[in-house]
This record gives structure tokens, sequence and C-alpha cells, in this order.
């Protein structure tokens, strides 16, 4: 990507880069390790309208990830199902009746089910290959395999949940999707929110499979120049995400924004590039304290691809990693150096390792509490960031400084 996505310049400040992210959070045991199943990270700030952007992607690398897919929403505990659920709450009171509502790139389609009993019909569009119809038993579903390209029926209503960071051509895809949109058609979009990533100096949030980063003002500038209206909107997982419901205006009611112009966010790119790196200096020397013991993550995730080549050096001890996820069996995730087995957790508890780095971090709480359950003594470390810290003494960010005093390690 030489030039901004968004407002077509090329000049850009670098914020944070590594290098050889993995592409995926595993792939089959069998499968060679080769240059490209990675990706690297070079995540820059639009000196014109300030997005925020990995100036790395390859274009020619989406279609590939996004068919071959590794799925990762599919709910395993309840707080996802409950997820799922209030976004049909966030706009069902806008919803008018017999809707024609389509969802855009909804992985498993667990939103859509739940839609499905509040609108006429529902289109469902989604790349990845390991989707087929049986998956739908309801009648009103009807699944369209591939990207959204461009509009070719009328909605009225559009679902985009966490979809929108990984289109390279966000702002074109936006552009058919409102042309896609009735009189008054409603969009729900849902997408990580770069202010959080940015206060929480978040370096795991940098990952290949996000291309851009959005905050909110950045959105309503978007937003503005598609002549959407904003009839909603909250933070959600603790300001970690951002949602809007927005509706199609006028077209007369149109404003003059030229695509380009600033959002009202000034942050220097330096800053953020020395908060960041910080928070990886933190990280090497929590990791460093755990170089003569043995450890796994829980959690293959987009975050554990994010660690994984982040902090690749300090991965030698690292014995496995647990997912919920029942598609994580017979699998590896890796990184440059090594393969590592993804394992099931309620299969085999057998905890062999002094640590556990939860990678899923979104579920932490949860996570941890179920490890003291089956018994695991050790360390556990989250990678939430030290700032959005839970305040519990029994799980530590791995980003938090470390405390040099003398009675530390007593
Ligand atoms: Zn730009």
């Amino acid at each position: 990507m030489n030039i901004c996505p968004f407002c077509s310049s090329s000049g850009s400040t670098l914020i944070y880069g590594y290098l050889a992210c993995p592409l995926h959070p595993w792939v089959p045991k069998t499968t060679p390790i080769i240059s490209n199943l990675f990706g690297d990270i070079n995540l820059v700030k639009c000196n014109t309208c300030n997005h925020v952007y990995n100036k790395s992607f390859q274009q020619s690398q989406a279609c590939d990830m996004y068919q071959c897919m590794t799925l990762t929403n599919i709910p395993v505990n309840e707080e996802m199902i409950q997820s799922n659920m209030f976004v049909v709450n966030f706009i069902k009171p806008y919803l008018p009746k017999n809707s024609i509502a389509a969802e855009i790139g909804g992985g498993y389609g667990v939103l859509s089910r739940a839609l499905a009993r509040f609108v006429k019909s529902v289109d469902f569009y989604e790349p990845s290959t390991a989707i087929n119809i049986e998956s739908f038993p309801e009648d009103n579903i009807f699944f369209i395999p591939g990207m959204f390209q461009q509009a070719s029926k009328q909605y009225d209503l559009v679902v985009m949940k966490q979809v929108l960071e990984h289109i390279p051509n966000f702002y074109e895809v936006l552009s058919e999707i409102v042309k896609s949109l009735n009189k008054d058609g409603l969009l729900y979009i849902e997408v990580p929110n770069l202010d959080y990533i940015l206060k929480g100096r978040s370096i795991v949030d940098v990952h290949y499979p996000h291309i851009h980063y959005f905050n909110g003002s950045f959105l309503r500038l978007v937003f503005d120049q598609l002549s959407l209206s904003i009839l909603k909107w909250d933070y959600l997982k603790n300001s970690h995400d951002i949602c809007f419901l927005l509706i199609k205006k006028n077209l007369d009611s149109s404003n003059n924004i030229t695509r380009g112009t600033p959002s009202r966010d000034n942050c220097e790119g330096s800053i953020i590039a020395n908060n960041f790196s910080s928070t990886y200096d933190n990280g090497v020397e929590n990791l460093e304290s755990l170089a003569k013991c043995t450890f796994s993550l829980y959690g293959a995730n987009a975050y554990s691809q994010s660690f994984l080549s982040q902090f690749s050096e300090y991965t030698s001890n690292l014995l496995t990693i647990y997912d919920d996820s029942p598609i994580g069996l017979d699998k590896c995730a890796y990184n440059h150096l090594s393969k590592f087995d993804v394992i099931a957790p309620n299969k085999s508890f057998v905890f062999n390792e002094k640590a556990i780095i939860i990678t899923a971090y979104l579920h932490d709480l949860h996570i941890s509490r179920k490890l003291r359950q089956h018994g695991f003594a050790g360390k556990i470390y989250t990678v939430r960031p030290f700032l959005d810290s839970p305040g519990l003494s029994d799980l530590v960010s791995i980003f938090h400084p470390k405390v040099h005093t003398p009675f530390a390690d007593s």
C-alpha cells in the first residue's frame, strides 16, 4: 500500500513495525511453514488525513487469507453469545417490519442466525471456504460465498461486525454498501477502537489480519463523506471496540467535506512510537524473567499471532497453545522459528508448564478462573494492556513494568 487507502496521499509517519507476523492463528500440523505464511507490519499514520494503516499489507494476500481463513469467532463462552445478542438488541428498535438484511463477513454466521428471527431475510456474505449452506437450518438465511463486491440488491439493513478493518479498499466497499441501502436504510458497523490501542499502548492489537485502525473521530469523517448519519453509537468491551448504527441521509443534505480532511486526532506519531516501544521493552523484561521456566499461551488468535512474532526470541520454552475453539484440534500455531501445538484444554489439562500467558485477553478473567478451578498453581499472565489491568493480583499483564526493588522476587 504505497498510498493512503482513504485520501490517496503518499506521506505518512511510521508508528510501529515488526517483521514476519503469521497470517493465520493456526494451520494444519502438516503445513510446511514457508515465507508466504507471514506478512510484515509497518504501521503508519497518514500525514494528510491521520488514517492509521499497515503500509506493508499485501493486497494479493487478502483473498488467500480470507478464503482459507481459520475463523476464530465460534462462540466458546456465554460472553461471546451475549455479544451477538447485544448487536441484535442495539438495532431492533430501529428495524422496520419485514426488513431485508445482509451481514457482510460474518464468520460462522452466529449473528446472522440471531438476526434472522427479527427480519424477513438475511443475505450472508462470507469468503471463508470453511462455511457452507448446511451450516444454516433457517430458511430465511441465504449464504453468498465470497466478499461483498458491489451493490446488486437493495437492503434495509447491512451489518458489518469486526470486518471493516480487514478490507483493503474499505472506503470503496463502504460506498457500494451505501448504494445498496434503501432510503432510510440502516448500517451497523463495529470495529476495534484505535483510541483504546493507543491509550493502552497495546502492541498485540497490532497484527497482520488488521489492515486499518479506526477511531471514532476518523470514522465520523468517513460517515459524513458517505452521507451516513449516526443514530447511536457505543463503546464495547471496556472501550476495546466501538460500534455505530447509521442511517442513510437524503442525498440533497450531503455536505461539503472533501476526502482527506484531517480527523480531530492530533496524537503525534512519535509519541505513539515511544509508547509502543516501552510496552515492548516491558514485555521483554517480563519474558526474560520467565527465561528458565516453561510456559504456554491460552488463545490461538490474532493476539497470539502478534505475540509469537514480536517475541519470537522468547518462545524456545513455549510448550503449547491452549484454545477453546473445537476447530483448533490437530492444528499448530507458528512463528518463523518453530511450530506450537494447539490443544483443546478440556481434553488434556495436565499443566506441564510453570506459567500461562492468556492471549485471548478479552476473556482473561473467565479463563484465569477456569485455570485455577482445574488446579493450575503457576503464574498467570495476560496480554491485556497494563493500563487496562483488571486489578487482580492473580492476573498480571505481561506488559506491566517490572518493579525493581530488592523485595520484588522474594
Ligand atoms: Zn490519508
